[in-house]
């Protein structure tokens, strides 16, 4: 190869999604699901779902961080009881976001008990690992899916590999083993998941749901399995694909393994909606998932949320905490401002801002971004230029650098993306 010839070069980019559509929605607000939606970013909430205002907070919390749906646990009576309250509380607090009811063992019975809340939730989650044994698996899994047809919703058809189908499990354990070479158990146990997701959806479509209702999902905890999972499952069907590494873990590690399998999918156009199931650290929000899967996203430029901080990682330059200091101030500050400004400032999520801490790359990093800080870095000058639309605009000095900072900032979403509402 040539090495001075960059002609072939191709820019990397997501590959476009092939999947069908669906419509997800609670009064005026339709979220739509696959096809050329953008990828939707989903939640769950950890309280009691009979606490009725402590899971309508959280739900509004969610759903305020950008969480577009909300799944809720309905397990008992109570809790289907406690949904049309739900439901009713987020409606009088102007959240509209729709509700998801996660369905294990009893769904059956409660979706036919309790028409309420069947008709409060926008979509059903159906487990057919936890649908009921024998032959009233099926006669129960038709009594979800009737119910579903009835009240017009979609349903999610989630396999996962800790409550896998056992007895299809073991039937296909069985075809492995009088195999000349049987398989690797692991890829029985991908044909078990995919398997069990595929029937049930063919057998939701017998029972009359058009295939534009279902969503499937086939979640293991492992960052190779689940690659190799969703891509045998997207080769098999153009059902729009909810994807999630599950089980994945608490902090950096729940984090780095989510964003890492959940990359390499996305990228490959596989995953039409997305939640990171991680396990909130003590003290920690439960928003932080949210946070998470929007940034996964905007990372991948598949969607913008946020204005984007860059921010250099430090060196022997930046001996003092100031430039740290003043990166994350300014980060807070952005992410603080962005539930006002989306609806005052259309545009302002693609804004990208440059916090550097030295002038090595500071000010070329800061040229590159709408607007861009270098501050000085050990034995510099004590100055910050500062740098908008590329060329340098002033230069910040003294112990305010922050805040003057931050009113620049704000100067110019409100020049550039202020101008842009009034011209609407
Ligand atoms: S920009 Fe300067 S301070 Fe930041 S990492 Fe590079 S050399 Fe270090």
């Amino acid at each position: 190869m040539d090495q001075r010839d960059f002609s072939s070069v191709v820019m990397a980019r997501p590959a476009p999604r092939r999947s069908r559509q669906t419509r997800v929605a609670w009064g005026g607000n339709v979220v739509t699901i696959g096809g050329d939606a953008p990828v939707r970013v989903q939640s769950m909430t950890n309280t009691d779902t009979v606490d009725v205002i402590a899971t309508a907070i959280q739900v509004k919390e969610l759903a305020t961080a950008g969480s577009e749906l909300v799944r809720i646990t309905v397990n008992t009576p109570e809790a289907a009881g406690a949904v049309p309250h739900i439901r009713d509380q987020l409606d009088r607090m102007g959240i509209d976001v729709p509700l998801v009811g996660d369905f294990h063992y009893n769904g059956h019975r409660l979706l036919s008990d309790y028409p309420a809340m069947a008709r409060a939730l926008s979509k059903y989650r159906i487990n057919p690992g936890n649908v009921g044994k024998g032959d009233k698996r099926d006669r129960q899994f038709a009594m979800m899916v009737e119910a579903a047809a009835q009240h017009d919703k979609c349903v999610r058809i989630g396999v996962n590999w800790g409550s896998l189908d056992q007895e299809l499990l073991a039937a296909l354990m069985d075809d492995n083993a009088k195999r000349a070479q049987p398989w690797d158990a692991k890829q029985v146990m991908v044909q078990a998941l995919v398997t069990s997701a595929l029937d049930s959806a063919g057998y939701a479509r017998e029972l009359g749901l058009d295939p534009n209702q279902i969503i499937i999902s086939c979640k293991v905890s492992g960052v190779q399995d689940l690659i190799t999972v969703y891509r045998a499952l997207a080769a098999r069907c153009d059902y729009a694909l909810h994807l999630g590494l599950t089980e994945a873990g608490m902090g950096t590690k729940g984090t780095v393994a989510s964003a890492t399998a959940l990359a390499v999918l996305l990228q490959e156009g596989i995953g039409d909606t997305i939640r990171v199931s991680l396990t909130p650290q003590p003290g920690e929000a439960r928003t932080q998932e949210v946070v998470v899967a929007l940034e996964i996203l905007q990372s991948l430029g598949l969607r913008s949320f946020n204005p984007s901080v860059t921010a250099c990682p430090g060196c022997g330059r930046t001996t003092s905490t100031t430039f740290q200091e003043l990166a994350k101030q300014i980060d807070d500050f952005l992410r603080a401002q962005m539930p006002v400004w989306k609806a005052k400032y259309p545009g302002v999520e693609g804004l990208k801002v440059a916090v550097m801490g030295c002038i090595v790359n500071g000010p070329g990093e800061s040229k590159h971004a709408d607007i861009g800080i270098s501050l000085p870095g050990t034995g510099e000058a004590p100055a910050a230029p500062v740098f908008i639309d590329g060329k340098k605009a002033m230069t910040l000095r003294g112990d305010g650098i922050a805040q003057e900072f931050h009113r620049i900032v704000e100067d110019y979403i409100e020049r550039r993306y202020g101008r842009m509402v009034a011209a609407h």
